[in-house]
């Protein structure tokens, strides 16, 4: 529905991705605000009913525009950053309805979010709670903060996107948790708000994510037993999306309701905090052959693309559908595709049966997450364009970099 053919033309909503490319060049990314908007709906449509909140992960997509349009349907935030939250305070959003997640947060980070008043902040060892008390204590503030607890539950999925593992840097192990809360709530600088986990990233089915659910709802029993009174139980988020059109499904519906079973009619508000599933499947890399490249072993497509655009292929094994926007007249033929950047690591997708030729346009499918936040300008290559498409209208959301903003911060000494 977001992306499909019309005329014979890949478009997006209403647009045809040939004009985008017109209008805006390429490497553009493209997302679809109709997606955006339905994926975050979904959420909220099978939350109906409880006292909840869909805190969308900055992370996965963190432009202006995608966080305004969130901010706007009244998402709250979930960030990993001081400058995840200084583009969720300029993007319109609330403070409040924000949770700081992270295993590092600086000082500087902590006195940002605390002085903007932030939902709260997810705690993930004992050093960090103190650091947190001490600058409450200076600011004369109490901070309002969780743990993450590390479930140790295997989410089954990549390891570097497993998260919730008893080896994870993530997260305080869960047997640590309850005398952590306990020392926690003797610290009058601190407000215990909650309590939280994230077992990893594209989980397909929802067993792991409910089991890690029912944990931390069974910790919440145990500590109000002890006397502290948790207000709400973030689930995190990880919930996995299509990549390739078999690979299966991973309704939203589905892991929103599984997790509401499992926790019952409970007092706590419940948090999720969703990214990929938002955004993953709403934007597409647009990019432009350059050159057919037959090789004696492969045979390889060169596009304007490349590795700092989009990195998951090459740092996760990621499989990305490529489509062509335009059926081509060109013979059809195995490619690899690949960029212009001097790395073999360098590939979009690999041994993809395709009809192109220099000139053709080729869409790089499901790249709205962890796309354009990874890219770099690794090879002195300036960041795409980001274009937000809704119905007939195109949107330039950020502009293609300059050559001099590439360089603008360096100078030769004299
Ligand atoms: C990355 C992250 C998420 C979002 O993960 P997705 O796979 O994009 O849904 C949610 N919560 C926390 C704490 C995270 O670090």
């Amino acid at each position: 529905m977001s992306f499909s053919d019309r005329n014979g033309a890949l478009c997006a909503e209403e647009v045809p991705l040939e004009e985008i490319a017109r209008r805006f060049g390429t490497p553009c990314y493209v997302y679809s605000r109709a997606a955006i908007e339905s994926a975050y709906r979904e959420f909220v449509a099978a939350l109906d009913g409880r006292d909840a909140l869909v805190c969308y992960s900055v992370k996965a997509n963190s432009n202006l525009a995608v966080l305004a349009l969130l901010a706007r349907l009244g998402a709250g935030f979930d960030i990993v950053s001081g400058g995840e939250l200084a583009r969720v305070m300029a993007a319109g959003g609330e403070a409040s309805k924000t949770l700081f997640s992270g295993v590092g947060k600086t000082a500087a980070e902590i006195e940002l979010a605390l002085k903007s008043g932030i939902g709260c902040l997810n705690v993930e060892s004992p050093a960090e709670l103190e650091r947190i008390a001490g600058i409450a204590a200076r600011l004369g503030r109490r901070a309002p903060i969780a743990l993450r607890v590390n479930p140790e539950i295997d989410a089954r999925t990549h390891p570097y996107i497993s998260t919730g593992l008893r080896e994870s840097k993530f997260g305080v192990p869960h047997a640590a948790a309850k005398g952590l809360y306990l020392a926690a709530a003797r610290m009058p600088e601190l407000e215990l708000v909650g309590i939280g986990c994230h077992i990893g990233s594209l989980l397909v089915e929802p067993g792991p994510f409910v089991a890690a659910a029912t944990r931390m709802a069974e910790l919440v029993d145990n500590l109000a037993a002890a006397g502290v009174r948790l207000r709400h139980i973030d689930v995190g988020g990880g919930i996995g999306i299509r990549y390739k059109a078999d690979d299966p499904a991973a309704p939203i519906g589905a892991f929103v309701r599984d997790t509401l079973a499992a926790l019952g009619n409970r007092p706590e508000r419940l948090i999720v905090d969703p990214g990929r599933s938002i955004v993953g499947n709403a934007g597409v890399l647009l990019t432009r052959v350059e050159y057919v490249k037959p090789g004696a072993a492969r045979n390889f497509l060169v596009v304007d693309a490349a590795m700092n655009d989009l990195i998951r292929p090459p740092l996760y094994g990621a499989w990305h559908e490529v489509r062509p926007v335009r059926q081509s007249d060109a013979p059809s033929a195995v490619y690899d595709v690949v960029g212009p950047v001097c790395e073999s690591a360098d590939f979009l997708a690999k041994d993809r049966a395709l009809a192109a030729k220099a000139g053709d346009l080729l869409a790089i499918l499901s790249a709205g997450a962890y796309g354009m936040v990874m890219s770099s300008n690794y090879n002195s290559r300036p960041r795409a364009a980001e274009v937000l498409v809704h119905g007939r209208h195109a949107d330039l959301v950020r502009r293609r970099e300059s050559l001099a903003e590439l360089f603008a911060g360096e100078q030769i000494p004299g």
